[in-house]
């Protein structure tokens, strides 16, 4: 039982050496820079939960995507950050309790977490694009993954230096 056990962990460990990660390729392209890497929640590492009554802390995590991530966060030229934005102030509490649970990799004080009632409820994409903006670059690159085209079209039109990948970009 033990061994049929161990072969399916070394099988396992076999499949994930021969797949080809898309995304870690992507961001060994980078590696002559130092990264900052700005990652959104809702819809990249949290599922929806479409048609459930709200209660942050039962979102599903996408557990391949946060692997991805994790291994990404261990690269020494990326420096990873949450970008996330909540419709009320006690989102930020329940998305950090959540982070704590799911993703504790993102470190407490690169979890960006911008609340729109703090912020005259500003959508999300302003929100979103206006830190971007506000952020040093120094010498470094600057990626962000988000599924909101509205918030990639902003960011794009408004952040020209950035490099912006949909969450499409984590699935092989
Ligand atoms: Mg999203």
């Amino acid at each position: 039982m033990e061994i049929k056990i161990l072969l399916q962990i070394f099988l396992y460990v076999i499949i994930l050496m021969v797949i080809k990660m898309y995304i870690i390729d992507f961001i060994k392209n980078y590696e002559k820079y130092n990264v900052k890497m700005y990652v959104d929640m809702d819809g990249v590492i949290a599922d929806y939960n479409v048609g459930q009554p709200y209660n942050y802390h039962l979102k599903r995590p996408l557990y391949s995507n946060i692997s991805k991530l994790e291994e990404i966060s261990k690269m020494e030229n990326i420096e990873m950050f949450v970008l996330s934005v909540t419709r009320m102030d006690e989102g930020i509490e329940e998305k950090n309790i959540w982070l704590d649970k799911y993703a504790p990799f993102f470190k407490k004080q690169n979890r960006i977490i911008l609340s729109r009632e703090g912020n005259e409820f500003m959508p999300s994409r302003l929100l979103k694009s206006n830190f971007l903006k506000s952020v040093d670059r120094g010498d470094n690159r600057i990626i962000v993954i988000d599924d909101d085209p509205a918030v990639i079209k902003q960011i794009s039109q408004e952040n020209e230096d950035v490099i912006l990948l949909k969450d499409t970009a984590l699935v092989d």
